[in-house]
């Protein structure tokens, strides 16, 4: 398993964070989110869905219908659906078959079928159903704004292109513009090409400052 522990301090972090996954996900995926209620579950999955490039916005609250599907278009995967299945009512195999389970999720892999990726909240009610390749998230509240994420992943996750920057980097805010962004940016930690450029040209410019004065070494003698 790839353990992976981060902690954000507002929604807009977590945010970025979320967009960070959204890149290290692959069609089949599953992924289990725990944490109590005002955790952040739902900020995490409306963030994901929206990096994902999920068309309409998650529905306020899953409850009553027990599984929502997405449908994406994404750049990196193309057309996908992510299915969205709150738990927390189902107790038994049953309830699942009513729910049409299996014509969402493959029963000898448990994984999701087709271009589809599946994020279970309460997954611990369905255990009987969850793939063994299953990615799980736990947050936990540490205070009024502060939340911390722990990631367990698949070790085959290892072989993805952006996993590497997922676990490396952590959210961060771009210089220039302030804005959370991803772990996975290819820009990072700026949020765009352009907001790089700025940054350099404060640079050249004298935006940026020494804080002690200069120092005959610091300049060429030549010059
Ligand atoms: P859950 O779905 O787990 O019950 P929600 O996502 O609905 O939780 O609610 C989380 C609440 O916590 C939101 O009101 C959100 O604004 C707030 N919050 C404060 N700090 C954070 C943070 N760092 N990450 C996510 N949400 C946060
Ligand atoms: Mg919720």
């Amino acid at each position: 398993m790839i353990s992976l522990s981060r902690t954000t301090t507002s929604p807009e972090a977590t945010a970025a964070l979320a967009a960070g996954l959204a890149d290290v996900l692959a069609f089949s995926d599953v992924l289990a989110v725990h944490g109590p209620l005002g955790a952040g579950k739902t900020t995490f999955t409306r963030a994901l869905a929206q990096a994902l490039g999920t068309r309409q916005g998650l529905a306020s609250s899953p409850t009553f219908v027990m599984i929502n599907q997405y449908p994406f278009t994404n750049q990196r995967l193309g057309q996908g659906q992510l299915i969205h299945v709150d738990a927390y009512r189902l107790t038994s195999a049953e309830d699942l078959e009513s729910l049409g389970w299996d014509a969402l999720f493959e029963p000898s892999s448990r994984l999701a079928r087709g271009n589809s990726i599946a994020l279970i909240e309460w997954a611990d009610r369905i255990a009987d159903a969850l793939p063994h390749d299953l990615a799980s998230l736990t947050i936990t509240p540490v205070g009024n704004s502060e939340r911390t994420f722990d990631f367990s992943l698949p070790d085959a996750w290892n072989a993805r292109p952006n996993v590497e920057l997922f676990t490396a980097n952590e959210p961060a805010r771009c210089p220039t513009t302030r804005e959370w962004v991803s772990p996975t940016a290819p820009t990072y930690p700026f949020a765009s090409e352009r907001a790089k450029l700025a940054d350099l040209h404060r640079w050249f410019t004298g935006g940026y400052t020494v804080s002690r004065a200069i120092e005959p070494d610091d300049l060429d003698e030549n010059m």
